[in-house]
């Protein structure tokens, strides 16, 4: 017997397909006979980043797993943002992706599991009561961000702030540029609907499409395609194993300006303690996964217990051997910490004793000159 579909969430309908005839027909329409002009492309970009940025830096690395910390300043500015990216307020959000991570694939608990097809993960599963009202509105798993007043600000005020933000900035814009319903289209329309399916294609294509270095023991893939239009989100493998790390691209030469941005507010002050995997976890975890898809592939020859001995043991080698390495690079790393302490606190004496020398003379100077009056 086939189960019934839960009813629509018709407001959830309305936004998505609205949003997208508006981004797909008439905005094109409009363009086309209204011309457009670099202040539509420009802002476009601007406020698309701005969106996402604030959605993959503040909702997801932020709020959802405390990867680092950030001043006030920043997370009001992200609480805009993420308004604005109409995805629901930070506390809603996190509630459901740390259920997400914790249950990932499970098609009952998952409230986008990715093994319910693609359409399902990507937006099917914001179109119709899955979740009872109950378990909607249940952020037990957020006690956190409970305690914090931004969030909550923002969550009380979601409607009236996602009002303000998406035809308040559009308006401006439009009043700024003189052209009112071309930015409400694009800064309006167009932005929305990229800043949605972007973001929303990390939990269907990154669950789909790329690849595993890390585990396989999910869905969750790599993919730098997808990483391109996400901001950084889409090494989403290495995300899924290691998820506390504010990192989602580990090597310089990948694709992840969410990182290049909590790290440079580091510099400013406005970011801090920035949570890392150690260098040698990551590497083990990439070991056990290449053995472990190495042996899928050999299983078809006839010595293939041999080579699979054979291959247990250099992998025993090569963990002992990193285990031994990384030691001693943590080690060296704490030695040369204490050699820099240690030649900071010489040159802080030796300044001293200059100083104290220099004092010293003059005292000696005085003196002398003092006892030559009366001599
Ligand atoms: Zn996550
Ligand atoms: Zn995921």
């Amino acid at each position: 017997m086939k189960t019934q579909n839960p009813p629509f969430i018709w407001l959830n309908v309305f936004i998505f397909a609205s949003s997208m005839l508006l981004a797909v027909v008439v905005a094109p329409i409009y363009f086309i006979s209204h011309g457009i002009t670099a202040a539509h492309w420009l802002w476009l970009l601007v406020t698309f980043s701005f969106c996402n940025l604030c959605i993959t830096a503040g909702y997801h690395r932020l709020w959802s797993h405390r990867t680092y910390q950030a001043h006030w300043s920043l997370r009001f500015i992200f609480a805009l943002g993420g308004a604005f990216a109409l995805q629901n307020s930070a506390l809603h959000w996190s509630s459901d992706h740390r259920v997400h991570h914790r249950h990932v694939d499970n098609n009952d608990k998952d409230p986008y599991s990715a093994k319910r097809g693609f359409w399902f993960s990507h937006i099917g599963w914001m179109l119709r009561h899955y979740q009872s009202a109950e378990v909607y509105s249940d952020y037990s798993n957020c006690r956190d961000l409970q305690k914090e007043k931004i969030v909550m600000w923002q969550h009380k005020y979601y409607v009236p702030l996602a009002l303000l933000m998406n035809l308040g900035v559009p308006l401006l814009l439009g009043i700024i540029y003189q052209d009112i319903i071309g930015m409400l289209l694009m800064i309006g329309a167009v932005r929305l609907v990229l800043n949605h399916h972007t973001t929303f294609f990390i939990n269907s294509l990154a669950h789909i499409w790329g690849s595993q270095p890390y585990t396989n023991k999910n869905t969750a893939r790599d993919n730098s395609v997808l990483a391109v239009l996400t901001f950084g989100e889409g090494y989403h493998n290495f995300h899924h194993i290691f998820e506390n790390d504010y990192r989602n691209g580990i090597h310089w030469w990948q694709y992840d300006p969410t990182k290049w941005l909590i790290k440079t507010c580091s510099w400013l002050k406005l970011t801090e303690k920035l949570r890392m995997t150690p260098a040698d976890k990551i590497e083990k975890a990439k070991a056990l996964q290449l053995l472990n898809d190495t042996k899928k592939k050999i299983r078809h020859l006839p010595n293939q217990h041999d080579v699979i001995e054979k291959m247990h043991k250099e992998y025993d080698a090569l963990i002992s051997q990193m285990t031994e390495y990384y030691d001693l690079k943590k080690q060296l790393m704490s030695t040369k910490k204490q050699e820099m302490m240690e030649q900071y606190e010489h040159a802080v004496l030796k300044f001293r004793y200059q100083q104290m020398k220099q004092h010293f003379k003059q005292q000696q100077l005085q003196w002398l000159m003092l006892m030559k009056q009366y001599a």
